[in-house]
C-alpha cells in the first residue's frame, strides 16, 4: 500500500512513513490530489468530504472523521488494516526517501554519550537527515508496537 496524505493530516503521514509506508504529503488542490493518487497508485487519505464526490474517488479516497492523530490512527487502522510495524524506520520522516546505511564519517552526528548504544546508523540520501536508535526513535517504536498490538492483525 502506498499513500497520499492530504496536508491537513501531515502528522498522520509522518507516522505512516515511520511505519515504513511510502507516503507522500501534498497540499495541492482537490482535483490534483485525486489525479496524483490515481497516477501513482496511492490511497488518498483526507478529512475533506468533498474529495469523496469526485468520479475517481471510490477505491482511492479514504475519508477520516477523527480530529486527533491518535484517533486518525485508530480509524485508519480499522478501515484498511495498517501494519504499524511493517518496516519501521526505513524511510525518511521528512521527505519519504528510503534510508540507506550511513557512511562512517556520519557517526560524528551521533552525540558522544549515545554512540555506545547505537548499532546502526542510517541516513537519507535525498535530504541528508541522519537516523539512529536514540531515545526518540525508541519511543516511536514503542508507539508503533502498541498500535500494531491493538490493530487486531
Ligand atoms: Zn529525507
Amino acid at each position: 500500500m502506498k499513500f497520499l496524505c492530504d496536508e491537513m493530516l501531515k502528522r498522520l503521514g509522518r507516522w505512516l512513513r515511520a511505519a515504513g509506508y511510502d507516503t507522500v504529503i501534498d497540499g495541492v488542490r482537490d482535483r490534483e490530489l485525486i489525479e496524483r493518487a490515481v497516477r501513482e497508485g496511492r490511497l488518498l487519505i483526507t478529512r475533506d468530504r468533498k474529495l469523496t464526490e469526485f468520479r475517481d474517488a471510490p477505491g482511492v479516497v479514504i475519508l477520516l472523521r477523527s480530529n486527533t492523530v491518535q484517533d486518525c490512527i485508530r480509524e485508519l487502522t480499522g478501515q484498511i488494516g495498517i501494519d504499524w510495524t511493517f518496516r519501521p524506520f526505513t524511510r525518511c520522516l521528512v521527505c519519504n526517501t528510503p534510508l540507506i546505511e550511513a557512511p562512517p564519517e556520519l557517526w560524528c552526528e551521533v552525540p558522544h554519550r549515545s554512540r555506545i548504544m547505537v548499532r546502526h546508523l542510517y541516513y537519507c540520501p535525498q535530504c541528508g537527515k541522519v537516523y539512529w536508535e536514540g531515545s526518540h526513535v525508541r519511543r516511536m517504536h514503542g508507539k508503533l508496537a502498541a498500535w500494531r498490538a491493538n490493530s487486531g492483525l
